[in-house]
C-alpha cells in the first residue's frame, strides 16, 4: 500500500535522537553515568511538593505559570514578564524555531553544539549550519563569519555540551554584538548553575535586545525525569512564543515540583560544591591514567583517547563492568568518552575501571 502522505521539507532528513544508554543487559546495578543527570536526585522540598499534587490532579493546570516564573524571578532577579516556561527547555527551542526559522532560514551553531538546535531547526524547515570550534572550545568569530541574510538563531550552549567548555561574558557580549539585525542569539545555560558566579547570560539577555536565555531543571535540580525549562529574553520575543505554546503544556505536578525546587537554593549550592570537588579528582584521576580532557566547567568529564577504537573498546568494557558512559561520535567527537560525574563511588569505580583497561588488564575486548 502506498501513501500519499508526505511530510513537511526537512521532517525526514531528521536523525533520530539517541539519548543517554540507561540499561546494560542482565544487570540492575549499573550505575549510570551517560545522561548528566545530578546523582543525587532533586531536593527533598521538591518532592515533597511533587507527592502533594497527587490530590489536585483532577484539575486543569495554570495556563500562564505565574507562581512558576514569580519564583524564578524572585531567585534570579528577573522580571517574570519576560519569562516562559515550557517542557523542558526542549520545548523552548522548539518554540524558537518555529517561531523563527522558516523552509530554507539558516539556524547557526557549533561543531560540537547540542543536538536539539539541528532537530528543531530541520522540524521547522530550517537549514542547519555548523560552524567549526577552535580546541574544542566556542570560536565567536567563527560564528560571525557563518551569519548570511538568511540567519534568523544562533544557539551557543555556555558551558557546551559535550565539551564542557565555555567562553566568558565578554566574548557572548561580542558575538551579540556583531550579530547582524533580525539575528537573536540564544544562550543556553542548561550548565550554568555548575559555575559559580555566573549568571548563564541573563545579565546580557536583560541589557541587549538580541539575546535570548534558556534553562533547565533537568541537570543540577535533578528533574529531567520531570520536564521543565524555561526561557528568558526581550518582551517582544516572550510574547511570539506565547502565542504558538501550548496552553497546558506543563502540567500542576510539573509547576508545583520546579517552583520548590528552585526556592530551595541551599540544594543547589550542595550540589554545585559536591559537583566541583569530585569533578576535579575525576579529571585528575583520568589524567593520571592516560586519559586527558579539557577542563570541565559542567558535571561531565569529556575524557579523550587515543583512537576511535580505543574509546569503543573502553566504554565496551565500562558496560561489561555496569558502568554506562556516553559515546560522542555523534557530536564528531569518535574518540571521545563523556562521562557525568556521579556521587564519589561512582567517580572512583570509574576512574579505577578506565585505570585497568589503559593498562591493559582488560582482556581482549571481542
Ligand atoms: C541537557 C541539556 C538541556 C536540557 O534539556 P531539557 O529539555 O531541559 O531536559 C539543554 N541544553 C543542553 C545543551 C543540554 O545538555
Amino acid at each position: 500500500m502506498t501513501t500519499h502522505i508526505r511530510p513537511q521539507p526537512g521532517i525526514m532528513d531528521i536523525a533520530l535522537y539517541e539519548g543517554g544508554a540507561s540499561h546494560v543487559a542482565g544487570r540492575t546495578d549499573a550505575i549510570k553515568l551517560s545522561s548528566n543527570e545530578n546523582p543525587f536526585g532533586p531536593s527533598d522540598k521538591a518532592k515533597d511538593a511533587f507527592v502533594k499534587c497527587a490530590h489536585t490532579m483532577h484539575r486543569y493546570p495554570s495556563t500562564d505559570h505565574a507562581r512558576l516564573r514569580t519564583a524564578i524571578g524572585e531567585v534570579h532577579g528577573l522580571d517574570p514578564d519576560r519569562i516562559i516556561c515550557g517542557a523542558g527547555s526542549d520545548e523552548i527551542i522548539h518554540l524558537l524555531c518555529q517561531s523563527f526559522v522558516g523552509h530554507r532560514d539558516e539556524v547557526v551553531f557549533t561543531e560540537h553544539g547540542f543536538l536539539m538546535y539541528r532537530i528543531a531547526t530541520q522540524a521547522a524547515g530550517g537549514t542547519p549550519v555548523q560552524v567549526a570550534e577552535r580546541e574544542r572550545t566556542t570560536d565567536v568569530d567563527a560564528i560571525l563569519a557563518a551569519c548570511t541574510k538568511k540567519t534568523k538563531l544562533v544557539f551557543l550552549a555556555n558551558p557546551n555540551n559535550p565539551t564542557g567548555t565555555m567562553i566568558g561574558l565578554a566574548e557572548l557580549e561580542h558575538l551579540a554584538a556583531g550579530l547582524p539585525k533580525g539575528v537573536l542569539l540564544v544562550v543556553d545555560g542548561a550548565y550554568a548553575e555548575y559555575v559559580e558566579g555566573y549568571d548563564g547570560g541573563a545579565e546580557l539577555a536583560t541589557r541587549l535586545p538580541n539575546v535570548f536565555m534558556t534553562r533547565t531543571f533537568s541537570k543540577i535540580y535533578g528533574l529531567g525525569g520531570l520536564r521543565v525549562g524555561w526561557g528568558y529574553g526581550p518582551r517582544e520575543v516572550i510574547d511570539i512564543l506565547n502565542r504558538i505554546r501550548g496552553p497546558f503544556n506543563l502540567s500542576t505536578a510539573q509547576l508545583e515540583t520546579s517552583e520548590a525546587a528552585v526556592r530551595d537554593q541551599d540544594w543547589v549550592n550542595k550540589c554545585r560544591d559536591d559537583n566541583t570537588r569530585l569533578r576535579a579528582w575525576l579529571a585528575e584521576a583520568l589524567a593520571e591514567k592516560g586519559v586527558p580532557s579539557d577542563t570541565s566547567t559542567a558535571n561531565f568529564i569529556l575524557a579523550r583517547f587515543a583512537s576511535e577504537e580505543e574509546a569503543t573498546a573502553c566504554d565496551a568494557y565500562l558496560k561489561t563492568e555496569g558502568i554506562i558512559v556516553r559515546r560522542v561520535a555523534g557530536y564528531n567527537l569518535p574518540n571521545c568518552l563523556r562521562i557525568t560525574v556521579g556521587d564519589e563511588p561512582s567517580c572512583r569505580r570509574v576512574a579505577h575501571l578506565i585505570g585497568v583497561f589503559k593498562a591493559g588488564g582488560a582482556g581482549p575486548q571481542e
